[in-house]
C-alpha cells in the first residue's frame, strides 16, 4: 500500500468522520450483538405496558439479589435495592463505594409507549357491532392504527376491590380486535381532510364483537354478548371500566427486518429498548464506585406529569432516602449526581431526508446516539447538556471504545420534542440524553438497529462502571 500522504494522516488526526459502525466492529462482537437482542426481543414480546414492564423486571431484580428499599436503612456498598411504584414505575439501585457526598449515577428511561387507552365508559353498541371507545395516549399519527391487528392489556378492579389483569390478543389461539377504516372507493371526502385527521380521535372505536345474545327482551343484543363474555371470563360488570386501565396496543409480534436481519421492527421500542439496555447494564455492573440508580418511569409520552412519572417526587425521594441514612442531605447527594436519560432518538430516513440536518442526525449502525438538547425553535423546553458533561460523557465512551454518535431531533425550525432529562436537571443534575436511533418513530412498528441496541448497552456499563470523580 501507498505511504499515507500529510494531508491523509492530517485528516485522519484532526477532522471528525462518522464511520459504519459494522466497518469497526469484529465478527465477534456482531454476534455478541445478535445474541444480546434475541433476549430483548423476549422481553418486548412480553412487555407492552408499563405494568407488564413492572411485572417482567421484579422477578429479574430479585432473582439477582435486589431487595425492596427500606427507607431508613443504611445499605452497604454493593446492597442492591428496588422501590416499586404502583406497579407503573421503578426505581433501583445498587450501592457504591463513594459516599453519597459524592452524588450517584442516575439512568432513566421510560416504560410506557403511545398507544389507545379506553375512556372510562367504553364498550357501546351501534348497527348491530359492539365497539370500545378509546382516547390516545402520547403522540400518534392517527392514520397509523386503523387496519391492522390490536391487542387488549390493562388491570381491572372491580368494586369490591379486588382486581384481575387483562392480556387478550397476543397469544396466537386469542382473538384480536382492530379499528376499521373506510374503504378507498367511498374515501374522497376523506382524502380531502388533512392527514393529521385522516382519522380523527372518536374515529378510532375498536371493534370488538357483532353476535347478539338471543333473547327478545333485550335491545343491544350485541352489546349484551360481549358484557357477558366478559363477565364468564373475568366476572366483571360494565361499570366496572371505570376502574380500569386497559390499553389497546398492535397485536403483530416482535420481528427481525431485513434480508440480513439487521433490525427489528416492534412495538415500543421508544423507550423499552433504553429501559431494557439500561437494565442489562445495572445488572452487570455489580460493584460501581457511585451509587448506580436507575428509574424505569411511566408517563413519559404525555409530559412526565403524574405520580408515576418524572415529575413526580417519587424519584427524588428514593434518592434523598438513600443517602438520608448516611447523613447526606437530598441537595448534595443531587447537586453532584449524573444523569444519562436513556431515549431514543430519530435516525435518519433516506426517504423522509428534509426533515433532517444530514451533518447533525443520527444514522441506523452508528452507534448509541448522545443528544446533547431536544426541545423546539430556540431550544425551548429543553436540558442542555454543558460542555464539561458532555467531555466528560464523550471519554466514558470513548475509553470504552463505545460507537457512538451525536443527533439533534430534526432541522432547528422543523418541529421538536422532548425527553425527561429537564425534569431530571431541574434538580440540579447534570444529564444528558442518550440512547438508540429510531426508524419511523411512535408508530406501531419502529425500527432499531441490533448494533445500536448492542452499543447503547455498552454505553450505559461503562457509565455505571465510571469511577472518574471529574466532570
Ligand atoms: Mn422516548
Ligand atoms: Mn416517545
Amino acid at each position: 500500500m501507498a505511504e499515507k500522504s500529510k494531508g491523509k494522516l492530517l485528516a485522519e488526526q484532526l477532522l471528525d468522520e462518522g464511520k459504519h459502525f459494522c466497518e469497526q466492529m469484529d465478527q465477534q462482537e456482531l454476534e455478541r450483538a445478535d445474541l444480546f437482542c434475541e433476549e430483548y426481543k423476549e422481553f418486548l414480546a412480553s412487555c407492552k405496558t408499563e405494568r407488564e414492564c413492572v411485572d417482567y423486571v421484579v422477578p429479574l431484580l430479585k432473582s439477582s439479589g435486589y431487595v425492596p428499599f427500606v427507607p431508613g436503612t443504611k445499605y452497604q456498598p454493593g446492597d442492591k435495592v428496588y422501590y416499586n411504584n404502583r406497579g407503573k414505575a421503578l426505581a433501583f439501585a445498587t450501592i457504591g463505594t463513594r459516599s453519597f457526598a459524592d452524588g450517584v449515577k442516575i439512568m432513566a428511561a421510560h416504560i410506557d409507549s403511545p398507544r389507545l387507552d379506553l375512556k372510562p365508559r367504553p364498550l357501546y353498541e351501534e348497527a348491530e357491532l359492539a365497539l370500545l371507545k378509546t382516547h390516545y395516549y402520547g403522540g400518534i399519527k392517527k392514520y397509523q392504527w386503523p387496519a391492522m391487528p390490536l391487542s387488549l392489556h390493562g388491570v381491572v378492579v372491580r368494586r369490591d376491590g379486588t382486581s384481575f389483569a387483562v392480556n387478550i390478543g397476543e397469544d396466537p389461539a386469542d382473538p384480536v380486535f382492530c379499528v376499521t377504516d373506510l374503504l378507498p372507493h367511498l374515501a374522497d371526502e376523506q382524502a380531502k381532510r388533512q392527514v393529521k385527521d385522516a382519522i380523527k380521535g372518536e374515529e378510532l372505536n375498536v371493534l370488538v364483537g357483532s353476535r347478539p345474545f338471543l333473547d327478545d327482551q333485550v335491545s343491544q343484543k350485541v352489546k349484551l354478548n360481549v358484557a357477558n363474555i366478559l363477565f364468564e371470563k373475568y366476572g366483571m360488570v360494565e361499570k366496572d371500566f371505570l376502574s380500569a386501565e386497559l390499553c389497546v396496543v398492535p397485536a403483530f409480534p416482535v420481528r427481525d427486518v431485513g434480508l440480513d436481519r439487521s433490525m427489528i421492527g416492534a412495538y415500543g421500542h421508544d423507550d423499552r429498548v433504553c429501559a431494557y439496555t439500561a437494565l442489562k447494564a445495572a445488572l452487570e455492573v455489580k460493584s460501581p464506585a457511585y451509587t448506580l440508580v436507575t428509574v424505569l418511569a411511566d408517563k413519559e409520552e404525555t409530559g412526565s406529569d403524574g405520580n408515576t412519572g418524572m415529575n413526580s417526587a417519587f424519584f427524588r425521594y428514593f434518592i434523598a432516602d438513600l443517602a438520608a441514612a448516611h447523613g447526606v442531605p437530598e441537595r448534595v447527594v443531587l447537586s453532584r449526581s449524573q444523569c444519562l436519560s436513556a431515549d431514543v432518538n430519530l435516525a435518519f430516513d433516506p426517504t423522509f431526508p428534509d426533515v433532517t440536518e444530514s451533518r447533525n442526525t443520527a444514522y441506523l449502525n452508528h452507534g448509541v446516539v448522545v443528544t446533547k438538547y431536544t426541545g423546539a425553535r430556540g431550544k425551548s423546553s429543553t436540558n442542555d447538556a454543558s460542555a464539561e458533561f458532555m467531555g466528560k460523557i464523550r471519554s466514558i465512551l470513548d475509553r470504552g471504545n463505545v460507537q457512538w454518535q451525536t443527533g439533534e431531533l430534526g432541522k432547528v425550525d422543523m418541529g421538536g420534542g422532548g425527553t425527561v432529562a429537564m425534569y431530571i436537571s431541574a434538580l440540579n443534575v447534570d444529564v444528558v440524553d442518550i440512547g438508540v436511533p429510531v426508524l419511523s418513530m411512535h408508530a406501531p412498528f419502529e425500527v432499531v438497529s441490533k448494533s445500536d441496541v448492542y452499543m447503547t448497552y455498552r454505553a450505559f456499563v461503562e457509565f455505571g462502571r465510571d469511577a472518574d470523580d471529574r466532570i
